[in-house]
């Protein structure tokens, strides 16, 4: 190895010092002596052991309403922890982000580098370095799209999880009054017995042809992503959601498609259009989760939602942005290489293009759809809490790092959760509720093998349209096991990259 080329590769260490409690990267760059490398440090968060309340914050809402009215925690637990958390995303974010910064100064001075020593290099070294810039570019991806999705999502999970600690034995006791004296009835589509017979949004079938362009243009700008090729996949979904058609408010016909993609997500476009994409019936583990997801979005046509976002927007003018942002992503310009790992995270997929007033996405709107979704579900048979469990499932074991996709559409509060929470409680008691199916169960026998073929097609060809050297050994994707908490993430090592090429 040439001293140049030893210079280039080395040049950019950094060390990781503890400062007043705080972690801080200092970077040397250009230094021409190797500076150790410091592996250990420590955060305050890692210091810590988790209180019993944070350990608490990690199980599931649906568990988290029946322990709430049971444990009790004073002001002052709650205060001190909601300023842990504020603080852990604070320092998290900050940390991602300068992992980011870090990632694009080593950039700009293997690219500086590269300019002076280019007659220098022989094939193999200069390939090395391409290598070292393009994976720098990956892992500044990763962190930037960590930083501004996932780490934020992470922490607003929890807090919604400490208000739910906090102010759901209140509520609950109101509820249950509510019930006993029957004031519940006179609550927002209360009138859960004319379910079909009630409107809830005039003129559904003037929103079909809206619907209809938005799939052209979505084709057209190769948006949309191919259908799963198995007929037994598409014709159960479809059975599930027709079911729920017919016991929901929604009086146009319904057409259901399941997406040929990895992200968990699932969306209405309006006038009864709807889409499933693969990811989301990987994560779901019982009908009656699948039920919740397809009742919630239906229940976003019912109401006309979009029609009352896109008042003035055409669907040539909405496309006409997303267009642009899917042409970078998807057929890797510029911001190609830039996306790859943010792609595989799911951040910047069909879910992240997709403009929200198309998906009639609104805090207020998503807690009706919400409302009107456990209704149709618990109407068509289905045990309505599917919804929750599902939500919490998304949220808590993959919201941050695998399926966020869902969360840019569907972000998690308290107030959705409770709302939830108390729709169910009113709704009348039944017998039977389907929670899960032996049909359900079939169709995840189908979709595994067709899953890994997808995903293995995907690895086999890592996106490389959007990376230019090939045949460089990507950097390793940030570990993760279901059920680690944030601050894992959060204290995990910053990343290096050596530009080997396979
Ligand atoms: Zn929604």
């Amino acid at each position: 190895m040439s001293d140049t080329f030893r210079r280039i590769l080395s040049s950019f260490l950094c060390v990781q010092l503890n400062f007043l409690g705080t972690t801080l990267e200092v970077c040397a760059a250009k230094q021409a002596t190797l500076a150790p490398a410091r592996s250990e440090f420590s955060t305050a968060a890692e210091a810590k052991e988790p209180t019993p309340l944070r350990r608490l914050l990690q199980k599931p809402y649906v568990e988290l309403f029946d322990l709430a009215p049971s444990v009790e925690f004073t002001a002052k637990e709650i205060e001190s922890q909601r300023k842990a958390l504020e603080e852990g995303k604070d320092f998290c974010v900050a940390r991602f982000k300068d992992h980011a910064k870090r990632y694009a100064k080593e950039i700009d001075s293997a690219q500086k580098d590269l300019k002076a020593q280019t007659i220098k290099l022989n094939e193999v070294q200069r390939r090395q370095v391409h290598c070292r810039i393009q994976n720098l570019e990956l892992l500044r991806s990763e962190a930037q799209a960590l930083s501004s999705h996932a780490i934020p999502t992470a922490y607003d999970n929890l807090n919604a999880k400490l208000d739910l600690l906090q102010k759901w034995p209140a509520l609950y006791k109101q509820t249950q009054q509510e019930i006993a004296s029957g004031t519940y009835l006179n609550r927002r589509w209360g009138d859960v017995k004319d379910i079909g017979f009630r409107e809830i949004a005039a003129n559904q079938q003037d929103d079909i042809k809206k619907g209809q362009q938005a799939i052209e243009e979505m084709k057209r700008s190769g948006l949309l992503p191919p259908e799963v090729e198995d007929k037994s996949i598409q014709e159960y979904v479809n059975s599930v959601a027709q079911r729920i058609a017919q016991k929901s408010d929604l009086k146009i016909p319904l057409h259901v498609s399941v997406l040929q993609s990895r992200e968990i997500n699932a969306f209405a476009l309006p006038g009864g259009y709807l889409f499933i994409e693969r990811g989301l019936l990987e994560a779901a583990d019982d009908e009656s989760e699948l039920a919740g997801v397809l009742a919630h979005e239906m229940a976003h046509d019912a109401a006309r939602h979009a029609n009352k976002l896109m008042k003035k927007a055409t669907i040539a003018g909405i496309f006409y942005q997303a267009a642009q942002v899917a042409a970078m992503i998807l057929t890797g310009g510029v911001a190609g290489i830039g996306t790859y790992y943010a792609l595989q995270y799911g951040f910047y997929g069909l879910g992240f293009v997709l403009n929200l007033n198309l998906l009639g996405v609104s805090r207020d709107y998503e807690m009706e759809a919400d409302q009107l979704g456990v209704q149709y579900a618990w109407n068509s048979g289905y045990d309505p809490s599917g919804f929750i469990r599902f939500f919490d499932k998304i949220a808590t074991r993959e919201g941050y790092v695998n399926g966020a996709s869902w969360f840019r559409t569907h972000p998690p509060f308290y107030q959705r959760m409770v709302n939830t929470r108390r729709e169910i409680m009113f709704l009348p008691a039944k017998q039977d509720l389907i929670v899960q199916t032996s049909a359900f169960e079939q169709m995840k026998k189908e979709l595994a093998p067709i899953a890994a073929a997808a995903n293995k097609e995907q690895m086999g060809r890592p996106s490389l349209k959007v990376t230019r050297e090939q045949g460089c050994e990507p950097p390793t994707k940030l570990e993760y096991k279901p059920g680690q908490p944030i601050e894992a993430l959060c204290s995990a090592p910053a990343r290096t990259v050596n530009g080997a090429a396979h």
